[in-house]
């Protein structure tokens, strides 16, 4: 009967003439996603879904740090300027990690001096540790991220110490970013499994996060790091974690492994999260997965928030248009399937 109620009246003849027709190319101008569109949309509360999000474009720096190739310095600046023009609002555009672990992001300095700055994107860093701080501050970072583990195993192997060491390395990142007034945010990978110990509890999750937030990240986010999760673990586990962190303070981070990570989105979405990670072309790979999908891609997150009367900010088609820049600069075909379905029109 909810259905029924839904799709009636004006709303239907729109969601007929120009929701359907999204396989064309034209569906994606502005003339379809215009106020009307957006106004009778909101006007239905679908589902009670917020009317805007935060889409946290982590391509430069999860996506590319996980690819085979190594890319030119150039390139990464292009991309990066070309995702923050699509309208993109925080970008994560590098790592300060020792190049001896990470040498796909040994320039994290020179682009991060390199890119163009612009009012509206905040340009952030990841710093496992306060040598790696001081260097993104230096290099004009506006904000950092943190990165801990929910699994004790995963937390050894990844950045080489427990999970309670982690807290306390990160202590001293948080205490001089608060220093200079600089956000922190913070990551919990493997909330949905992980690649050694299997299932992880909510409990667990929940546990890191608010370690995380207590010693001064101002937003958590989940990371499901190789993709295992479905909505209903998405909503079982916002549901434990929320007890324990304000909702508007919860962000997910969702890989594509098996296919599910529109569906969690959607799942986070329906709980009460505004804030999503994700990557221009699906950038990143699951090292755990040899072949398999990475990070969800930006421009079919942006598509589905489009579907939904979501506003984003993001402008599709140049977001598209970066997402084929990399691809082609790295020599692999687009993970995003929105990318792939509109490219004979580009
Ligand atoms: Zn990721």
């Amino acid at each position: 009967m909810f259905c029924c109620q839904l799709w009636t009246g004006r709303a239907k003849k729109i969601l007929t003439e120009l929701l359907l027709p999204e396989t064309s190319p034209r569906s994606l101008t502005p003339h379809v996603f215009g106020e009307d569109y957006f106004s009778v949309l909101a006007s239905l509360d679908i589902a009670g879904l917020p009317s805007f999000v935060k889409l946290v474009e982590v391509g430069p720096r999860d996506g590319l740090q996980n690819e085979q190739s190594m890319v030119p310095t150039d390139i990464k600046v292009e991309f990066i300027n070309r995702l923050a023009d699509a309208g993109l609002p925080y970008i994560e555009a590098t790592s300060f990690v020792s190049p001896k672990w990470v040498p796909q992001m040994a320039d994290h300095s020179e682009v991060m001096k390199r890119i163009t700055r612009r009012p509206g994107t905040v340009f952030s860093a990841l710093t496992p540790n306060l040598k790696g701080f001081e260097a993104a501050v230096a290099a004009g970072v506006q904000e950092v991220a943190i990165f801990g583990a929910a699994s004790e195993t995963f937390s050894k192997k990844n950045i080489n110490c427990s999970i309670s060491e982690s807290i306390e390395r990160f202590k001293e990142i948080t205490d001089a970013a608060h220093k200079l007034s600089i956000p922190v945010r913070g990551y919990v990978s493997c909330v949905l499994g992980c690649p050694y110990e299997g299932d992880i509890s909510p409990d667990k999750v929940a546990q890191v996060a608010k370690s995380l937030l207590d010693i001064g990240c101002y937003e958590i986010s989940l990371g499901d790091t190789i993709g295992v999760g479905t909505p209903g673990a998405v909503k079982k586990l916002i549901a434990v974690v929320s007890q324990v962190i304000p909702i508007d303070q919860i962000a997910i981070h969702c890989h594509d492994t098996y296919g599910q990570a529109l569906a969690n989105i959607l799942a986070a979405l329906q709980m009460g999260v505004k804030v999503f990670d994700s990557s221009a072309a699906g950038l990143g790979g699951c090292p755990y997965a040899k072949g398999a999908s990475g990070n969800v891609s930006t421009e079919d997150v942006v598509y589905m928030m489009n579907g939904l009367a979501i506003r984003t900010g993001v402008d599709i088609h140049k977001l598209i248009d970066a997402g084929h820049f990399i691809s082609s600069a790295i020599g692999r075909k687009s993970g995003s399937k929105v990318a792939m379905a509109t490219k004979s029109s580009l």
